[in-house]
């Protein structure tokens, strides 16, 4: 698949990882879809692509709302014609420990709207975005890509009850749509960022930062560009589907 004149959708694409991965893909001639929540950052993406000679619209979606998605994704159809790529990449944190123990008193510390936000946005957007970018592809008989991003949280972090699951569950509807969908020439990856440098890494305090990096046996954090550079590896293989790329510096070893 080149990316000449395809249509690439990024949800979660306004800023941070995503804005890169299109960037990346913008670059190599694909059309981008950016889907984000927050119309301002989409105003500024959409400049800045345009600054760079990349051609993208925003569209205003909340990936958690089966309304919202469908029309955003019939609106893209209307302006831009069949998608043949999309990016799950929209994504929200909200930690907290399950319980917590003092002097013998228990406390609820994970409340379940808390546990509810974060698999809406992280899991059920997955599942809406995906389920509408399939039908998008095989009604205009293309092959197609989608790639699902994860986290090496998947495999579990303290704090990250609702994140944790959300991110397996992502991996758990990449293999089964690459099953299900192989049949329609649509495959499906996944990518799982390590710690990446982003404005919440910039923000803390630099011995947090070097704990931080020195646990990482490549000994530096991911840039948004690695992460993208994985994307666009998924999209441009032919032969890759049902698989998750582990881009994290080697964390996980
Ligand atoms: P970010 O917070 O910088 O950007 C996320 C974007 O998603 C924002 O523009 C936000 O407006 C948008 N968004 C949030 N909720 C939405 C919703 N309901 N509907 C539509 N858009 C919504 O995040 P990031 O750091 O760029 O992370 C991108 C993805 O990568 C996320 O899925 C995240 O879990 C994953 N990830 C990030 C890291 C990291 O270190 N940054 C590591 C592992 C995985």
């Amino acid at each position: 698949m080149t990316f000449d004149n395809t249509v690439i959708a990024i949800t979660g694409g306004a800023r941070g990882l995503g804005l890169a991965m299109a960037r990346r893909l913008g670059r190599q001639g694909a059309r981008l879809a950016l889907m984000d929540l927050d119309g301002d950052a989409l105003d500024q993406a959409v400049s800045l692509l345009h600054a760079e000679g990349i051609a993208s619209r925003g569209f205003i979606v909340n990936v958690a709302d089966e309304a919202s998605v469908q029309q955003a994704f019939s609106d893209i159809l209307a302006s831009l014609g069949p998608i043949q790529g999309l990016v799950n990449n929209a994504g929200i944190v909200k930690d907290g420990l399950l319980v917590k123990a003092k002097d013998g008193k228990v406390e609820k510390t994970l409340p379940l709207s808390q546990w509810q936000q974060v698999i809406d946005v992280n899991l059920t957007g997955v599942f809406l975005c995906g389920r509408e970018a399939a039908s998008q592809m095989i009604e205009a008989g293309h092959q197609g890509v989608i790639v699902n991003i994860s986290s090496i949280s998947r495999a579990g972090n303290m704090g990250q009850s609702n994140y944790a699951a959300a991110k397996a569950g992502v991996v758990a509807l990449t293999t089964t749509w690459a099953g299900e969908l192989s049949r329609y020439g649509i495959r499906v990856g996944a990518v799982a960022p390590g710690f990446i440098e982003t404005d919440m890494t910039a923000s803390m305090r630099e011995d947090m930062l070097e704990k931080l990096t020195s646990g990482v046996p490549l000994r530096r954090l991911g840039q948004p560009e690695d992460i993208a550079e994985s994307v666009a590896f998924i999209m441009t293989n032919e032969y890759f589907t049902g698989r998750v790329i582990e881009c994290d510096g080697g964390l996980r070893l």
